[in-house]
């Protein structure tokens, strides 16, 4: 099966790869010059490095990587913490995995060193996708034209490929945007812990973690604007802008911000579930179907997954696309769709805008935390447990 990938980021390098261990012939049209992502962290949660396992990669991550000690709540002000998940030898034993900060760079890097040198080809800026009688056809800016049995769009939020096969418009701005920054500190330093800390404030949130093996912090911190933000890492923000937003919230957090060079402004999009993502020879992965806010620190770890489900599918059903489709759908598709709108629900309770209110949120996180210190906070025990290499389907229980 030849199979075009439009899109050479996480989601499509990772795809990419898994396909090329299957072997498929892939080709990728990246429309930058080279492979890049921007200058900041990603957390890789358990559920990502179980798939990054099946794909025989994990361990070429564990070598950039920081390991957290644990995922915590605080109250923006006092720094008091509402809920905290251990990320400890139980923690990695129980989910099969560890919790793992990586930069987004090495992230990239690993699935890139992986694929031939020659698989992708840069500046094909894609224009659009159709069906041809024996399989796909995408169209790209230089003019030229590309056929093959499968197209997979993986070419992220504003994936052209899913509006020239399910049309545009359902891109939704969700009144959030975020500052993003990467602070050196050379080290562990006093003033950050070594934890994913969620500071949780009146209509704000603040994220920090150690990237680099500890030499910087990687700091997301989020605001509600009643404006739309463009979604780009070339908008740069004003520091003092940043510092006025979070003024009066904790020492420690002014004292990070304090150490910021620069810092880049993010607006955040999101799209409800789609129904369905392939259409013909044409489907979608990562971004391009399922944006998500970045709350529950999926969104890179949903196109993995898909990446490698997408391939085992296919791996399965080589002869059968449309059976390999509806199983790669079948598996993916409830459970990103669950994922979007649970990030969502994070935007609220992350939000409150008393203290009153985040006083029974807090009340509620620690009732979970007795019942089961897994369910706490930013409750994401469903999301960790999911293990893509357990991933089968037969023929007869295709829909
Ligand atoms: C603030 C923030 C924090 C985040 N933190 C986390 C986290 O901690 N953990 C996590 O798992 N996720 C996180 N995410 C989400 C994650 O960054 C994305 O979900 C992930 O990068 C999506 O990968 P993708 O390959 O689908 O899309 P992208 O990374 O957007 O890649 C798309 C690629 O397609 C190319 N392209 C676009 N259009 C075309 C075209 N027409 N033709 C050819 N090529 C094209 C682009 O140049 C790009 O290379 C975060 C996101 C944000 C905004």
């Amino acid at each position: 099966m030849k199979i075009a990938i439009i899109g050479g980021g996480i989601g499509g390098t990772a795809t990419a790869h898994a396909l090329l261990q299957k072997g498929f012939d892939v080709t990728i049209f990246e429309k930058a010059a080279a492979f890049g992502e921007v200058g900041a962290g990603v957390q890789i949660t358990p559920n990502a490095v179980k798939a990054l396992s099946g794909l025989g990669l994990a361990d070429n991550l564990f070598e950039s990587a920081f390991y957290p000690r644990a995922v915590t709540g605080r109250h923006w002000k006092t720094g008091s913490q509402n809920f905290r998940i251990d990320l400890g030898t139980e923690f990695r034993e129980h989910y099969d995995a560890p919790f793992i900060h990586v930069h987004r760079a090495d992230l990239l890097d690993v699935f890139v060193s992986a694929l031939p040198s020659d698989v992708c080809r840069f500046n094909m800026a894609c224009t659009g996708v159709e069906q041809t009688a024996h399989g796909a056809r995408a169209t790209f800016e230089d003019g030229s034209h590309f056929d093959a049995d499968l197209v997979i769009g993986a070419d992220g939020v504003r994936s052209v490929v899913r509006d020239s096969i399910f049309g545009s418009g359902n891109l939704r701005w969700t009144g959030h945007q975020c500052y993003r920054a990467l602070i050196p500190t050379g080290g562990v330093v006093d003033y950050v812990a070594p934890e994913s800390a969620f500071w949780m404030g009146p209509k704000a949130h603040v994220v920090t973690y150690y990237v680099k093996g500890g030499d910087a912090v990687n700091v997301v911190a989020v605001t509600e604007a009643a404006e739309w933000v463009d979604e780009s890492w070339s908008t740069r923000a004003s520091v003092d802008s940043m510092l006025s937003d979070f003024e009066g919230w904790h020492p420690d957090l002014q004292k990070l911000f304090s150490g910021v060079g620069e810092v880049f402004n993010w607006g955040l999009f999101d799209h409800d579930p789609m129904e369905t993502w392939s259409k013909g020879a044409v489907t979608l992965l990562g971004d391009a179907c399922h944006p998500m806010l970045p709350f529950l620190s999926q969104g890179a770890a949903m196109a993995i997954e898909d990446a490698y489900i997408l391939a085992e599918a296919l791996g399965q059903f080589p002869d059968d696309l449309a059976a390999a489709l509806t199983a790669y759908e079948g598996e993916r598709l409830p459970r990103t769709a669950r994922v979007q709108l649970e990030a969502r629900e994070r935007g609220r309770s992350y939000h409150l805008p008393t203290e009153k209110e985040m006083a029974i949120r807090d009340a509620e996180y620690a009732r979970r935390a007795k019942e089961d210190p897994r369910t706490t906070g930013i409750n994401t025990d469903w999301v960790y447990d999911y293990d893509p290499r357990n991933f089968t389907v037969r023929a007869g229980e295709l829909a």
